[in-house]
């Protein structure tokens, strides 16, 4: 075996360590969603290692100057991920949390309307953006999240998640961005 071989065979045993570490609830929050649960992913301390240390592979030397995470799962992996960049770390929040001047954007849901926002002095022009979460469903939170971080003027070089859902087509929305994601669930 050579040694991409090895490496590929790591990757392949370590995504199926992360896809299993995370729990699928039926029906939650409501009837018909299949809720990725990444609680348990946290507790297993070898899948929780294994996922942070991923995406450092995948980001070390990108010349990325501040990661970007949306609330509040996004925090989790965000913080971590900026820790071991040695990069700065922005919350996207929900309306009304974020205690200085903010900037807000709204997204359709399902049912209704929700909105993000961001600190108006999170990021400066120019800066080279990483935007993270622990799912892309349709989309909607993460394409809101990139209008935040353009309108500050900042250049956003990749969404990444740990989980992405393709069937609700989450890519479709956010066209032309680069989407990396550790696992996929469709349907199981
Ligand atoms: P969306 O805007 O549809 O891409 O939804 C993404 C956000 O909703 C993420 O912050 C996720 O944490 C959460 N989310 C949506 N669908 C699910 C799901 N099936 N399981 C877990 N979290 C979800």
């Amino acid at each position: 075996m050579t040694r991409t071989e090895v490496q590929e065979e790591r990757e392949v045993d370590n995504t199926r360590i992360i896809k299993k570490a995370i729990r699928t609830i039926p029906n939650f929050p409501k009837k018909g969603i299949m809720f990725r649960d990444i609680t348990t992913l946290l507790q297993n301390p070898k899948a929780f290692k294994k996922t942070c240390d991923a995406l450092y592979k995948r980001y070390k030397g990108k010349k990325i100057d501040v990661v970007v995470a949306i609330e509040s799962r996004g925090f989790i992996f965000g913080s971590v991920l900026a820790y071991m960049l040695g990069v700065g770390f922005v919350p996207v929040r929900k309306p009304g949390k974020l205690p200085h001047k903010t900037i807000r954007e709204e997204y359709e849901l399902e049912y209704g309307k929700d909105a993000v926002e961001m600190h108006a002095d999170a990021i400066s022009k120019g800066q080279r953006v990483l935007i993270i979460d622990d799912l892309i469903a349709t989309g909607g939170t993460v394409a809101a999240a990139i209008k935040l971080v353009e309108k500050l003027g900042g250049k956003v070089l990749e969404c990444c998640f740990v989980v992405e859902l393709p069937e609700l087509k989450g890519r479709q929305k956010i066209k032309g961005y680069p989407i990396f994601n550790l696992v996929e669930f469709e349907g199981e």
